[in-house]
């Protein structure tokens, strides 16, 4: 925990600075104090020794001079002897007791003779001691024959100086103790405060602002910490107030109705809205880039969109085919506010398939009326012209004209009729006239009506209605539209068999089905067969006055009574039509 810390580094600073400092001192104080006593005590050896010689000088005899010499010597603590030119000693303190020989380096007996004072200081094989010795010239007239030298042994100069080592290292090694002292409690009011501050900074980092830090003190340590509760809060509400706008902006494009989805400029997908989903649906759960969805769905347009605008750099409109859909697509590119770089594109979904589809059959529409009431039109037209013109020569002829005008006429008024009552059906603008219909009376009443009609067509008219059935909530004179329909259809494509009326309960439900052995519908005309003038043999059904708005009467009656209708058919076989009304 402390390796890396500010309070281990200044704790390592400390140390090495007391370190430095106490020996650097340690050893110029010792050097200097080693200088000083040794200069200091050559000094007075000199002096001593000068005061030596006087008293050898003023004494001839031999054995009171080397009793003086041993009082002397005590007096001086130093060793005392005299030495001839060659170095050998003549005289000596009595607890010397010095083998003969010379005791003095040649080399320095050398300046000694020449008349010079030599100290100097090192380890003595004779006192087997490190010794301070000084040698000075003894005077005979003007010559020096003899030299007087003294050795003090140098212990006690160097124990003092030692000691003084050891109190620098004692000295060292309190203060190493202090710092660390000192060190334990800066960490305790410098470090832990900042190890705070580094655990919420890196909560904060993480999106938690909970966590604050408990400011102590007014120093430096202490502002920093308000400044990062400061900055805490002040995030805190920061992030708040985006995250706020985020949801408001993600809550706007979440309710639009149109599909919203984002993309950067590689294709990938940033954002996207439900509706969108709902129309990119199969291929989104596969893949999360736009890439692969233009792979998923190969849907070129998209993609050529995509880059379009990212090229362009301008807002492309286009109606797309997408998984048979037909899909507005806006698409706009999305602007860097800075560097104005195209940073995505947004596109706007909006599923027009139904629109489209009401303007085709609002086109298609337009377009069957005219050609339906063209046919009938432009036949009046040349047979009034031909009247007009003096064509019919007799009155038989002009008969047959008129007769072939009074029912195209008749044709005319009849699909005129049923588009309006086909118009009313389908935006609701009438009313029904619900009442307790008896089924089985209605059917009887249609088999009077029919019966003479269906013998002369050579066909056998059948009738199979369920005993007891229950009585339905309906318009009679719309059941009735809706039978008359399916008999004369069935009556229309039957050439020979026979036509069933049958009606029976299901369920809550009374079904009544209308069965020719005529000539059935094919697979492909049956899906389209409920559809506005859709005829499946358009001469036929000319001839026999088809409008190709029957069924579609029928459905809408049948749906407005909230039932259903249906088919079941076999070319050259026949067909059944039939529907169920709900009781209540
Ligand atoms: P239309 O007034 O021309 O009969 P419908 O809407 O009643 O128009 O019928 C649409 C087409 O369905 C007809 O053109 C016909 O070809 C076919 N169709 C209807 N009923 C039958 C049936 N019972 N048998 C065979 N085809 C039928």
């Amino acid at each position: 925990m402390f390796r890396n810390s500010i309070i281990s580094k200044l704790w390592i600073s400390i140390v090495a600075l007391i370190v430095i400092v106490l020996l650097s001192l340690s050893l110029g104080i010792s050097s200097l104090l080693e200088e000083f006593y040794f200069s200091r005590i050559s000094d007075e050896l000199v002096t001593e020794g000068k005061q030596i010689i006087e008293v050898i000088n003023s004494e001839d005899d031999r054995e009171e001079l080397i009793e003086k010499l041993d009082i002397l010597s005590n007096f001086t603590n130093a060793h005392i002897i005299i030495v001839d030119k060659k170095g050998l000693v003549e005289a000596c303190n009595t607890m010397m007791g010095l083998p003969a020989g010379a005791i003095f380096d040649p080399g320095d007996l050398e300046k000694v003779f020449s008349g010079q004072i030599v100290t100097k200081t090192g380890y003595h094989h004779h006192f087997e001691a490190p010794m301070l010795s000084t040698a000075i010239p003894l005077f005979d007239g003007k010559e020096a024959n003899r030299a007087l030298m003294l050795f003090k042994p140098v212990a006690p100069i160097t124990e003092t100086i030692n000691s003084m080592r050891w109190l620098t290292i004692y000295a060292a090694i309190g203060a190493i103790l202090l710092a660390s002292i000192v060190s334990f409690f800066l960490s305790r009011t410098l470090s832990r405060p900042l190890v705070q501050m580094n655990k919420v900074a890196t909560e904060m980092a993480k999106g938690n602002f909970e966590n604050k830090i408990d400011v102590k003190s007014d120093d430096e340590v202490g502002l920093l910490g308000a400044s990062l509760n400061y900055m805490s809060n002040q995030l805190k509400n920061n992030i708040m107030e985006l995250s706020h706008e985020k949801e408001k902006l993600e809550n706007i494009i979440a309710s639009m109705s149109d599909g919203v989805i984002t993309l950067d400029p590689k294709g990938n997908i940033i954002l996207i809205n439900n509706p969108a989903e709902i129309l990119l649906a199969k291929c989104i759960q596969q893949t999360e880039s736009m890439d692969k969805i233009f792979d998923c769905l190969t849907m070129s347009d998209f993609k050529l969109m995509f880059e379009e605008v990212r090229k362009e750099k301008q807002m492309h409109k286009k109606d797309i085919e997408l998984l048979g859909k037909i899909i507005s697509t806006r698409m706009t590119p999305l602007f860097d506010n800075e560097s104005k770089k195209i940073i995505g594109v947004v596109g706007i979904l909006q599923d027009v398939t139904k629109e489209r589809e009401l303007e085709q059959m609002r086109r298609d529409f337009i377009a069957n009326v005219s050609h339906e009431l063209r046919t009938p039109l432009s036949l009046m037209q040349g047979y009034s012209e031909a009247l007009l013109d003096g064509m019919a020569e007799d009155a038989a002829k002009k008969e047959k004209i008129i007769s072939i005008i009074h029912q195209e006429t008749l044709r005319l008024k009849r699909m005129v009729d049923e588009l309006l009552d086909l118009s009313r059906l389908q935006t609701g603008h009438f009313n029904l006239n619900k009442q307790n219909l008896n089924v089985e009376d209605m059917l009887k009443t249609i088999e009077e009506k029919y019966k003479t009609a269906v013998l002369n067509a050579g066909l056998e008219f059948k009738m199979d209605i369920q005993e007891g059935l229950p009585q339905v909530k309906a318009d009679h004179d719309r059941m009735q539209q809706v039978l008359i329909n399916l008999v004369e259809n069935a009556l229309k494509h039957t050439d020979e068999g026979q036509i069933v009326i049958s009606a029976f309960k299901e369920e809550e439900q009374v079904c009544i089905e209308v069965s020719d052995s005529g000539t059935g519908i094919s697979k492909e005309d049956m899906d389209f067969i409920w559809e506005r003038f859709y005829k499946v043999d358009k001469s036929r059904n000319r001839a026999k006055g088809g409008t190709g708005l029957g069924l579609s009467i029928v459905q809408n009656i049948v749906k407005a009574h909230n039932g259903k209708v249906w088919v079941r058919s076999e070319e050259s076989k026949g067909s059944t039509f039939g529907f169920c009304i709900p009781i209540g």
